[in-house]
């Protein structure tokens, strides 16, 4: 009911909609015209391994509840910052496991036809860190529904996650020991946004023709790249950034992570356009050293 009378509002006086969960993947201009939405619907409802989660709830507790419930499939989605209304828009993922893969449907306001809808998996045409309500504020997220898995098919052949469990002694894992893998790892990878201001992976990893990867290799030896099922490769944007000496580079408040090149922190005082300059320049160079376009993977609001 407030979402429509939200929207009513912002209709009748001419305003834009801005729509924010827990604002860890939005850049945020200075100033945001219009009218901005926090959602926090609450509630976490299960029917069998069906779960359907409120947009506001955190998402990191959805992983552990869902894990108290038996039911496996998010862990190893665990401790990605933000809330579950967020989690459709761009198709979270981590160690090998993605929201697509998990995801039965999806409930929101449309603010365009001023009606609800329900979207499920295909109408979402999710991609690697993309869908079908990614840089738009038309569909409002109330709800989503998950089915999870009551007997557990463990993800843990990606890199890291064995090495950690061996370093545990954990030799047959329950979902429980994956999501405690994953929480390990993302904290000492990760720089903490709550003591150094991020939005996480500042750019996608970018997708290239086999072709230009070899190439590519001839010069850059230790290029990281996963080869994808339709033969092109996906490179480790973090791993251009280090081998082009950018980690640690600075634009006034706004500075590469010296934790992991990837990340893009605000040293205190940084300003949307010290963000913005500080990716140009790297999508410059990347561009110029190596032909590949570097996308930015969080948010920027308002939309342009
Ligand atoms: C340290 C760190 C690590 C991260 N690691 C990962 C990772 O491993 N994998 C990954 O995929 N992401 C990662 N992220 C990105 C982020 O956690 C996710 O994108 C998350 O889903 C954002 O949730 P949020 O509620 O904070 O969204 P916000 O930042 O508030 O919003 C993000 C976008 O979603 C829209 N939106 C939010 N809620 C709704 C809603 N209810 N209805 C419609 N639109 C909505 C906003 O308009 C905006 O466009 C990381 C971020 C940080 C800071």
């Amino acid at each position: 009911m407030q979402i429509e009378s939200a929207v009513n509002y912002a209709k009748q006086y001419g305003l834009s909609i801005n729509i924010i969960g827990g604002g860890s993947n939005v850049v945020l201009a200075e100033k945001l015209p219009g009218l901005t939405l926090l959602i926090r619907n609450q509630g976490i409802h299960y029917q069998g391994s069906e779960v359907t989660v409120g947009a506001g709830v955190v998402w990191h507790e959805v992983v552990l509840d869902t894990l108290a419930h038996d039911l496996s499939g998010l862990e190893n989605l665990a401790l990605i910052p933000g809330f579950a209304g967020a989690a459709p828009i761009q198709n979270i993922g981590a160690y090998g496991q993605e929201l697509s893969n998990v995801l039965r449907s999806v409930r929101a306001y449309d603010s365009d036809r001023l009606c609800w809808v329900n979207f499920d998996r295909p109408a979402c045409q999710f991609e690697y860190r993309h869908s079908t309500f990614r840089g738009s504020s038309r569909y409002i997220i109330s709800s989503v529904t998950l089915t999870l898995n009551s007997v557990f098919h463990p993800i843990r052949d990606y890199p890291g996650i064995t090495e950690e469990l061996e370093k545990h002694k954990v030799a047959s894992p329950g979902a429980s020991d994956i999501c405690d893998a994953v929480c390990r790892l993302r904290r000492t990878k990760l720089p903490d946004p709550d003591r150094y201001p991020n939005v996480g992976s500042f750019f996608k990893n970018p997708v290239i023709s086999r072709d230009q990867y070899l190439r590519l290799r001839e010069e850059y030896m230790d290029l990281t790249g996963w080869e994808q099922l339709d033969g092109s490769v996906k490179v480790s944007a973090a791993g251009i950034i280090d081998r082009l000496g950018l980690k640690g580079e600075r634009l006034r408040g706004a500075q590469v992570s010296t934790q992991h090149s990837l990340v893009i922190v605000n040293q205190g005082s940084a300003t949307f356009g010290d963000i913005e300059g500080l990716a140009k320049k790297i999508q410059d160079l990347v561009f110029r050293k190596l032909h590949i376009h570097l996308d930015i993977e969080p948010i920027t609001l308002p939309f342009s």
